[in-house]
């Protein structure tokens, strides 16, 4: 049985980049991919990046306990992990990590006692809007309630059990795997 890690922080922190890189680099850790109701962006793989499902389809494995967590992220679409994958990850041995949202984060606490929490925090507020708006893929109105949304997930930082700051994302990918190799290792 393995740890299972959490990558959670703001909005447009560049969760999403980190885990990429991740993806790419280093074959030695398993990522989850979540499920989500929000039509796929260009460039965007279903069964890679997300499983993409219609609301039914979500609601049925809401119903049927399938997923491990699940949230709505910004008051628009639903996104969750499906629960069966983690636990055959966890199960054999490998690394598994989770890229997911405040709220899923917080109920991953509830539901997996031995998990562990990485925070990843924007080097600065300003640097965290320009980011968040020099994405220029939402609407002026999605970019406020993100806004909103990020400064109450910046609070949420003494929760977890440490903190990255992605002033490079090469380089806290590589501080993110390192560190979970170094707690797989301690764990075992
Ligand atoms: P995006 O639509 O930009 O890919 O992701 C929007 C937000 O949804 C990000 O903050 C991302 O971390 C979050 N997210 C992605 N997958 C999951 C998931 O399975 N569960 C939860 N709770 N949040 C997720």
């Amino acid at each position: 049985m393995s740890t299972l890690f959490v990558l959670a922080g703001p909005t447009a922190v560049g969760k999403g980049t980190v885990a990429a890189y991740v993806r790419e680099h280093f074959p030695q850790v398993w990522l989850s991919v979540s499920v989500t109701t929000r039509p796929p962006r260009p460039g965007e793989v279903d069964g890679v990046h997300y499983h993409f499902v219609g609301d039914q389809t979500f609601a049925d494995m809401v119903a049927a306990g399938e997923l491990l967590e699940y949230a709505v992220v910004h008051g628009r679409a639903s996104y969750g992990t499906p629960r069966r994958p983690v636990e055959e990850a966890l199960a054999a041995g490998r690394l598994p990590l989770l890229e997911i949202d405040l709220q899923g984060a917080r109920q991953v606490r509830e539901r997996m006692p031995g998990a562990y929490f990485v925070f990843l925090a924007p080097p600065s507020w300003d640097e965290l809007v320009h980011r968040l708006i020099g994405r220029g893929t939402e609407s002026e109105e999605e970019q406020q309630v993100r806004l909103a949304t990020a400064r109450t997930e910046l609070a949420a930082q003494a929760e977890f059990d440490t903190t990255i700051v992605n002033d490079d994302v090469e380089r806290a990918a590589g501080e993110l795997v390192h560190l979970m190799e170094q707690h797989a290792h301690r764990a075992r």
